[in-house]
């Protein structure tokens, strides 16, 4: 769903310049190696088409999604594009990754075996990345035996897969305690020897997020998967603290006040009139809510209007939400929910930490009733 037209005063910013020149100062890092760019889940939240567009622009390798329907969504964008789907694709579903140049992820020999069949049947070659769960538990072949399952049916159908490339993906790479990354590392190499006998020149080792790739540079083989420093945010407060990067946060959120008035002491605001006004109070009325994304949890948390902090007071409506202004502010005054104002700055940071949860929810959550609008200078 997206709106022809944009009335309402609220939407989000998305700066395609910022995208850029973190996808440029990654690769400085890495001029020889690909780089995927996580573009899943719309970018992050910040729009798949653009972003993606942005990024291959700045001299990304590859697109890289979680499922084929994302896939097939950039191939008609992106005809040209490399485009890798990350997690587990239906294996009845090959042919149209055939049709559609897509790179799946497989670790199944069961998948393999299904796969294969249809393959095989439509005379069709399928490009496929081998997924090791080194320690991440989540999807991958975990031990000696599925490895050696996986390899003889990749053997049986030799003419279906191209071996495009062996990845896995890391737990902890954004902690300053880096044994489980290390056990991952060494776990990860054990698994490589294994996959040795089917590993072509054209197979490459991609094990890097973005705190990896931070991080340890020397570490990553053939590629990197770049996601959350693509947008602009570090993975962790560790990685932030540690790192030499000056990353450029791409998304912010704006609306105007649509309505302000004055509040006399014992007036009550919202549902469950729960807040009441303690002296005569400036309250602005916002028109964002938790429809939008910007959830219950949110109130007590602050706006920025004309570079002043406003607290959000009382319940956080579906549409709406109101503040307490310094002053009386003319309704089509600016707020920002994320980004600078008059100097001051919210960073998604902050409303992660206000939400005890981590900067990556924050941009997803932000529904598609909000419009992006993307500056591209
Ligand atoms: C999302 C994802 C990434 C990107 O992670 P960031 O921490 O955002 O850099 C890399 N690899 C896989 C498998 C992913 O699902």
């Amino acid at each position: 769903m997206e709106f022809s037209t944009n009335f309402r005063h609220t939407w989000a910013e998305v700066d395609l310049t910022a995208i850029k020149k973190n996808l440029k100062m990654i690769r400085q890092n890495y001029p020889n190696k690909r780089i995927y760019v996580a573009v899943k889940a719309n970018a992050y939240g910040h729009g798949y088409i653009p972003v993606s567009e942005a990024a291959l622009e700045a001299g990304a390798d590859a697109l890289a999604v979680a499922s084929l329907d994302e896939a097939i969504l950039l191939r008609d964008a992106f005809p040209e594009a490399s485009i890798l789907v990350m997690g587990w694709t239906d294996p009845r579903y090959v042919s149209i990754a055939v049709e559609s140049n897509i790179e799946l992820t497989a670790f199944q020999a069961e998948w393999f075996s299904q796969a294969g069949s249809v393959l095989k049947d439509k005379q069709e070659q399928l490009k496929i990345h081998i997924k090791i769960d080194s320690g991440m538990g989540r999807i991958g072949i975990k031990t000696k035996e599925e490895a050696y399952a996986v390899i003889e049916e990749v053997t049986k159908f030799s003419s279906e897969f191209e071996m495009s490339g062996i990845f896995t993906h890391f737990a902890t790479a954004d902690s300053f305690d880096l044994s489980y990354y290390e056990k991952q590392m060494n776990y990860f190499y054990g698994m490589l020897e294994i996959f040795s006998p089917i590993r072509t020149p054209e197979t490459q080792i991609h094990i890097g997020n973005t705190a990896a790739s931070m991080r340890f540079p020397d570490d990553m083989v053939d590629g990197i998967r770049f996601g959350i420093g693509l947008y602009g945010l570090y993975p962790s407060k560790e990685v932030e603290e540690v790192s030499s990067y000056q990353l450029n946060e791409a998304f912010s959120l704006q609306s105007r006040l649509a309505h302000v008035k004055k509040m006399k002491p014992g007036e009550h605001i919202s549902y469950g009139a729960t807040y009441e006004a303690e002296t005569e109070e400036w309250i602005g009325t916002v028109p964002i809510g938790y429809g939008d994304g910007w959830i219950r949890k949110l109130q007590g948390f602050e706006v920025l209007v004309e570079g002043e902090k406003s607290e959000i007071v009382g319940r956080i409506c579906m549409d709406q939400l109101m503040v307490r202004l310094p002053k009386g502010y003319p309704v089509g005054t600016k707020v920002t929910l994320i980004g600078e104002n008059g100097g001051q700055r919210i960073r998604i940071d902050d409303v992660a930490d206000y939400l005890e949860t981590i900067n990556y929810e924050i941009p997803c959550i932000i529904t598609n009733r909000v419009p992006r609008i993307y500056l591209t200078n």
